[in-house]
C-alpha cells in the first residue's frame, strides 16, 4: 500500500538521483498525492518540480528544505516544510549553507586523500553537477574509484559521523533551524530522529528542547523504522501534542536500502492533520487546498 504522502525526498537540487521532474513522475506514479521536496540546503528543485506536477490531477507539491545540524556526539535533521523559494531571507541562508557544504567537502576530500583514498575534489564536485555537495557524492567518487563497494559503506566506515574522515559542519543548531523554520512563516518537523547517532532514550530529552521552541512536527513514519520504534516515536508526539509525519527520504542512490516514494505506512490521518495544521501557518498559501 502506497501512502498518500510523503514528506521527505531529494532531487538533484541536493544530492538525489533524479531531477526534480523525473522525481515528481515517480512520485506521481506511485500514486502520492501530497508530496514534499525536501532538498538539503535548497529549494532550486521547486520551481520545476512544482511545474512537472502540474500535468497530475491528484498530484500537490509542497516545498520544503532540510537542514543539517550538529549536537553533542549526534546529529538533528530539520525539516522545513511550507517555506518559499521566493523569501529573500530564506534564500540568503542557504546561500550561505552551500557555502559551508563546498568548504566541508573539500576538508573530507582532503582528509580521505590523507588516509590513501585518492579521490580528486574536482570528480566530486562533476558528480554533484548543478547540485549542492553532499556527501553521497564523496560517497560515489569513492564508490567510483573502488575503495568501497556501496554509498552506504562509505558512510559507515569513512564519511558518517563514525568514519575516519568525517568533518563536523559549522553551522546552526536544531534550536536555530526550528526557530529560523517558523520566522520564515513554515512548518518545522526532526527528521529521521531514531537515526544519526540519537539512541532512542536520547529522543525524548532533544524532542522536549525542541517542542520548548516551537517545533510543530516529528518524522514517525519513516522509511524503514521498525513498528516498535515507530510506536515509540508516534507516543511521544501524542505526549508533546505535535504532528506525527513521515517520509521515504528517497534519493535513488542507494539501491536495494531504500524505498520508494510514498512506500511507507503512513496513515492518512496524518497527511490530513499536516494539511489542516498548514492553514494555520503564516505561509498558509503554500498549503494545497
Ligand atoms: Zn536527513
Ligand atoms: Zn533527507
Amino acid at each position: 500500500m502506497v501512502s498518500k504522502g510523503d514528506f521527505h525526498t531529494h532531487s538533484t537540487a541536493s544530492d538525489g538521483r533524479l531531477s526534480p521532474t523525473e522525481l515528481v513522475d515517480l512520485v506521481a506514479s506511485q500514486g502520492v498525492q501530497y508530496h514534499a521536496l525536501t532538498d538539503h540546503d535548497s529549494t532550486q528543485g521547486v520551481a520545476e518540480a512544482i511545474a512537472a506536477g502540474e500535468k497530475y490531477e491528484n498530484y500537490h507539491l509542497i516545498p520544503g528544505v532540510e537542514f543539517g545540524t550538529d549536537i553533542e556526539g549526534a546529529e538533528v535533521h530539520m525539516l522545513g516544510l511550507f517555506l518559499s523559494p521566493h523569501d529573500e531571507d530564506l534564500q540568503a541562508k542557504l546561500w550561505e549553507l552551500r557555502e559551508g557544504r563546498l568548504n566541508r567537502g573539500e576538508g573530507i576530500v582532503n582528509k580521505l586523500r590523507e588516509q590513501g583514498k585518492m579521490i580528486e575534489w574536482s570528480r566530486v564536485q562533476e558528480i554533484a553537477g548543478e547540485a549542492s555537495v553532499g556527501r553521497p557524492h564523496i560517497a560515489e567518487a569513492l564508490v567510483e574509484a573502488g575503495y568501497v563497494k556501496k554509498v552506504a559503506d562509505a558512510f559507515d566506515t569513512l564519511i558518517g559521523r563514525n568514519g575516519t574522515a568525517y568533518v563536523k559542519r559549522p553551522n546552526m543548531t536544531p534550536e536555530d533551524a526550528v526557530e529560523f523554520i517558523l520566522a520564515r512563516g513554515g512548518l518545522a518537523c526532526w527528521a529521521h530522529p531514531a537515526d544519526m547517532g540519537i539512541t532512542d532514550d536520547q529522543v525524548e530529552p532533544i524532542l522536549k528542547r525542541l517542542v520548548g521552541v516551537g517545533m510543530q512536527a516529528m518524522e514517525v513514519f519513516y522509511k524503514d523504522y521498525k513498528p516498535a520504534t515507530i510506536e515509540m516515536l508516534r507516543l511521544l508526539t501524542v505526549k508533546y501534542d505535535i504532528l506525527p509525519l513521515g517520509g521515504s527520504d528517497y534519493h535513488g542512490i542507494f539501491g536495494n536500502d531504500e524505498r520508494l516514494p510514498g512506500d511507507i505506512p503512513l496513515p492518512d490521518s496524518s497527511v490530513e492533520r499536516l494539511l489542516e495544521f498548514g492553514r494555520t501557518l503564516p505561509n498558509r498559501e503554500l498549503v494545497p487546498s
